[in-house]
């Protein structure tokens, strides 16, 4: 007897918001720079601004009169990315720290700055 296993995506937990600009840790656009456009949890991953672009065919539409090869940002495994600091200039890990009045902010690990401006 066969048993299909089903997948089952469990959306992952993430500190990345979209607006923040992260930079790529591995894979073909190591090193390359952008800003999240939209955070995939139920697929672990990210679209970031101008990274990763596939080509895609599309059919005439309002945004595309012509139709034809558009290119468009591809999934980025979450793991493969980090924020970067906008104090330190380098790619970092992010800590949460809760302030007196409750409130959860993301802050630098490396130097303490705020992340969430
Ligand atoms: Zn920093």
């Amino acid at each position: 007897m066969k048993n299909k296993l089903k997948k089952e995506t469990v959306p992952i937990k993430t500190n990345l918001r979209k607006g923040d600009s992260v930079r790529v840790m591995s894979g073909n656009d190591k090193g390359k720079e952008g800003k999240i456009l939209q955070v995939l949890r139920e697929r672990g991953g990210v679209l970031v601004e101008q990274l990763k672009l596939m080509k895609k065919h599309t059919k005439p539409n309002n945004k595309y009169p012509k139709g034809g090869i558009i290119e468009k940002e591809g999934v980025i495994q979450i793991s493969n990315v980090m924020i970067l600091c906008q104090k330190c200039e380098k790619p970092s890990r992010i800590a949460a720290k809760i302030l007196t009045d409750g409130k959860k902010i993301r802050v630098c690990r490396r130097c303490g700055d705020v992340l969430d401006k």
